[in-house]
C-alpha cells in the first residue's frame, strides 16, 4: 500500500511543480550580441575582449535563478556588437517583439544589446513596437570572461522588470546597473564604467531593488502603442546621418553627404562654415535637423528660425534624432509636420 501511496504523493507533487512553472511570466528573450555575451583571453580582459561571443544558451546556464522568476522564449536575432546593428536587424527585432507581445501569454520582451549603440536600438523599439506591454534593452559594462562580470545580474534585473506588470505603458525601457532608464531620454555616459547610463535632464524612471521593481516617474512623450510610425511593411529606411560642429568645422562632409543622396542631416552643434552648405543641402531637397553637442537642454526654435524652415531636435541628442528622423521621412517631407513630429516624440 505505501509505494502506490508514495508515488500518489509524487504525482501530486510533480503537477503542483509544473502547475507553478506554468504561471511563472512569459517572457521572450531577443538576443543581439555585444559585451554581455562576448569573451576575453582572461579574467582581467576588461577593454580589447575579441575572443568570440557566448551563445544565448551559455548566456542563460549562467542563471538558474531564472528558474524561478519566468519562462523563456529565447530569438536570436544577431551576435554582433552594436555598431554592427543595421536597419535590418533593427527591422527585424521590432516586428519580432511587436508580434511576441501580441500573444496574449507573453508578458513582456528583453532585448540583450551592446551598450555602445543601445541607446539607438531602444530609442527605435520605443517609437515602433506596437504593444504596451515590457520592453526592456539590458547589456553590460564587462565581457562575459570578466571577473565581476555585471551581464548576469544586469538580464536577471531586465527579465524582473519586463515580468513586472507596473512596468507597462512606459516605452522602451532601459536596465543597467539596478536603474530603469526611459529609452526617450537616457545615454550612455561613460567609456568604460559599470555606472554609464544615464537620464542627464530627468533622471531614471525607477529602480530594481532587490524586494521589488519600483517606479517613481512616467513619461509623457508619445511612444510604443501610441506612436505613429509603422513599420510593419518596411524593408528600408530613409538614410540620416550626423555632422559634429566645432570651431573651424569644414563644411566639406555636409557636401559629401549631399553628394551621397543623404535624405537626411541631423547637426549635433553649428559652426559657421555650415550655414551656406545647408542651403545647398536644402534646395536639394535634404531634411536638415538641428540637434546641439552639449548632452542636456532642448534646442529652442525662435519665430525666425521656423519662418527659415528650421527643424530643431528639442532635447534628443543627435543620434536619437537621427532615429527619429528616419521614421519621421517615411510619412512626411513637410517641414512644420516634422517639428511637430519632434516636439511629440
Ligand atoms: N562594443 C560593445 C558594443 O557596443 C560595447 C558593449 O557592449 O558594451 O557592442
Amino acid at each position: 500500500m505505501r509505494t502506490p501511496r508514495l508515488l500518489s504523493l509524487l504525482f501530486i507533487f510533480g503537477v503542483a511543480l509544473a502547475t507553478q512553472a506554468a504561471e511563472l511570466p512569459l517572457v521572450a528573450l531577443f538576443t543581439t550580441g555585444g559585451t554581455i555575451q562576448s569573451k576575453g583571453a582572461h579574467r582581467l580582459t576588461l577593454s580589447e575582449y575579441n575572443d568570440g561571443r557566448v551563445t544565448p544558451d551559455e548566456l542563460l546556464s549562467d542563471l538558474p535563478e531564472l528558474k524561478d522568476l519566468a519562462r523563456l522564449e529565447v530569438v536570436e536575432i544577431s551576435n554582433v556588437g552594436s555598431g554592427n546593428i543595421d536597419t535590418a536587424k533593427l527591422l527585424k527585432l521590432s516586428k519580432s517583439i511587436t508580434a511576441a507581445l501580441a500573444r496574449p501569454e507573453v508578458a513582456g520582451a528583453v532585448v540583450t544589446h551592446g551598450t555602445g549603440t543601445l541607446e539607438e536600438t531602444a530609442f527605435f523599439l520605443h517609437l515602433t513596437v506596437k504593444s504596451a506591454k515590457p520592453v526592456v534593452v539590458v547589456g553590460a559594462m564587462r565581457p562575459f570572461t570578466a571577473i565581476s562580470r555585471d551581464g548576469p545580474f544586469n538580464l536577471y534585473n531586465a527579465i524582473r522588470v519586463a515580468a513586472t506588470p507596473g512596468a507597462a505603458g512606459k516605452g522602451a525601457l532601459v536596465v543597467l546597473n539596478d536603474t530603469i532608464h526611459s529609452a526617450r531620454f537616457v545615454t550612455k555616459g561613460h567609456t568604460y564604467h559599470v555606472e554609464t547610463f544615464v537620464s542627464r535632464e530627468l533622471g531614471p524612471l525607477g529602480f530594481v531593488d532587490s524586494d521589488r521593481v519600483v517606479f517613481y516617474r512616467d513619461i509623457l512623450t508619445k511612444h510604443t502603442a501610441a506612436s505613429e510610425f509603422d513599420i510593419s511593411k518596411l524593408e528600408e529606411l530613409p538614410q540620416v546621418d550626423v555632422v559634429y560642429g566645432y570651431q573651424e568645422a569644414s563644411p566639406a562632409p555636409v557636401h559629401a553627404l549631399v553628394e551621397a543622396g543623404v535624405k537626411g542631416i541631423v547637426f549635433a552643434d553649428s559652426a559657421p562654415a555650415f550655414a551656406k552648405a545647408i542651403l545647398a543641402a536644402q534646395a536639394k531637397g535634404v531634411v536638415v535637423v538641428q540637434s546641439d553637442r552639449k548632452g542636456a537642454g532642448r534646442v529652442t526654435l525662435s519665430d525666425r528660425s521656423a519662418a527659415r524652415g528650421a527643424i530643431t531636435a528639442d532635447n534628443l541628442n543627435a543620434q536619437k534624432a537621427r532615429v527619429l528622423l528616419r521614421l519621421a521621412l517615411t510619412k512626411t517631407t513637410e517641414t512644420r509636420e516634422l517639428q511637430r513630429i519632434f516636439n511629440e516624440y
